[in-house]
């Protein structure tokens, strides 16, 4: 079974950013067989565009699902002071309201545009199971893909760690409960729908035997290694009492860096820093408008894509970004990138690859990211006939400045996520409906 989508500016993100103003894509199988300008191929069903913007499913790298359940929280907090008072709140999560909140947060996510997904799910209050298959579940109920890590903390606050002492787990347990979790539900190969990732919370709520024996359980099993760093000046301050090196230094001693990892935010690194995240070929998720909420600061994104650095985008977590929304992230780095070095700094293309291809990248995927012959067709189509775009010739230009904007079909392996604005396997309000009843029990 074909299908053309025709009558569209078609945006590839190939190597070389070819984009078909008036053209086609055609998908067979759930994979792309083709794009191009002109002559259309034969097809078996033909989907007319109407002049709408075909762009590559966006690819979140940064998320924490779970934290839908609380958001607009210690709204003034840094980000120690923030956690210190969500953690207890969080201490409160099941199966049951970690399903509520993934629905709600993937539904956002794909609403905005988004094919795959990566959580960094971190709480797992003792006696709780059934967490990572919760969200795994809505991810397939929707249809996204899901990149699901088994996060962990083991460093409570009477050892000197941050988060209370209920919310860390031993060692064992945390290993065998990721190892279990690896074998069940991981997929290899491209066109993986779920894959398990490897994700110790941060310098601060994971001991240094946890962040050794995480990175040698997850080079064992070929999983990607994630975890938070370098995000504000504290946590630097933190690092160098503690351990007696800065976030990154602490990595290299660890042997962490390489090119099975990537780490959210990276707001405060070196030069020296930056030479060794491109030379070990290690990732970033780049978390805008979490950074600007917490007012962490503003990463040097120019300077890491111009040292070769692979360099993904996060919406990161409710708590400290209210609006799970790619697209928006898409125009947030282009503007914080041009805040901090002027008009130049990066171009519409530039930011929309980093929510495209350069996801794919930090997530080590080659299979989706971008729309070209065997590659997934993941796709999302943008309506450009609205109030928004009028005047505006360059499409792309218009739609990533004039963000955000609700999706108008999202395809994910072929086969519709979203079309004519809506979820196809769920419905809005009733998700909506079922999150509020959990939320209510975090309320403040
Ligand atoms: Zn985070």
């Amino acid at each position: 079974m074909s299908t053309l989508y025709a009558g569209g500016w078609i945006v590839t993100c190939d190597d070389a950013g070819t984009e078909h103003e008036s053209g086609w894509l055609l998908v067979e199988d759930g994979l792309v067989t083709g794009a191009g300008g002109g002559e259309e191929p034969e097809a078996d069903d033909r989907v007319d565009l109407g002049g709408a913007l075909l762009t590559p499913g966006l690819v979140n790298t940064h998320h924490h699902l779970y934290q839908t359940l609380t958001r607009a929280r210690a709204q003034q907090a840094d980000l120690f002071s923030w956690l210190r008072e969500l953690y207890p709140v969080w201490a409160g999560i099941d199966a049951e309201s970690e399903y509520a909140a993934a629905r709600t947060g993937l539904a956002e996510l794909a609403l905005s545009g988004c094919s795959t997904v990566f959580d960094h799910h971190y709480v797992f209050p003792r006696g709780r199971t059934g967490l990572i298959e919760a969200e795994v579940q809505a991810a397939r109920e929707l249809g996204v893909r899901i990149v699901a890590s088994r996060g962990s903390m083991d460093h409570g606050v009477s050892d000197g760690g941050l988060p209370p002492d209920e919310l860390v787990e031993s060692i064992d347990a945390i290993l065998s409960d990721t190892e279990r979790l690896s074998g069940e539900l991981h997929e290899v190969g491209p066109g993986a729908r779920v894959q398990i990732a490897v994700a110790p919370c941060s310098p601060f709520s994971v001991t240094r035997h946890l962040m050794t024996e995480s990175a040698a359980l997850a080079r064992r099993h070929g999983l990607v290694l994630h975890t938070h760093l370098a995000e504000t000046l504290e946590e630097d301050a933190y690092c160098m009492q503690l351990y007696g090196f800065t976030p990154v230094e602490y990595l290299t001693d660890l042997g962490w860096l390489g090119d099975d990892v990537w780490c959210a935010h990276c707001v405060h690194l070196s030069t020296d820093d930056i030479a060794d995240f491109a030379s070990s070929h290690t990732g970033v998720a780049h978390c805008p408008t979490s950074n600007l909420r917490l007012g962490a600061g503003i990463a040097p994104i120019r300077q890491y894509l111009d040292a070769g650095i692979r360099v993904g985008l996060g919406v990161d977590g409710s708590a400290s970004n209210e609006r799970s929304d790619l697209l928006f992230e898409v125009k947030q780095a282009l503007l914080v990138a041009r805040g901090r070095g002027g008009p130049e700094a990066m171009t519409v293309r530039e930011a929309l690859r980093l929510g495209t291809r350069g996801g794919a990248a930090v997530l080590g995927r080659d299979d989706i990211g971008s729309l070209e012959p065997g590659k997934c067709a993941d796709f999302a189509v943008w309506r450009t006939d609205g109030l928004e775009l009028g005047g505006a010739s360059d499409l792309v230009a218009g739609v990533v400045l004039s963000a955000p904007h609700q999706v108008d079909r999202l395809v994910v392996g072929g086969a519709d996520v979203v079309r004519g604005g809506a979820l196809v396997h769920a419905d809005e309000a009733e998700i909506a409906r079922a999150h509020r009843v959990q939320a209510r029990r975090f309320a403040a």
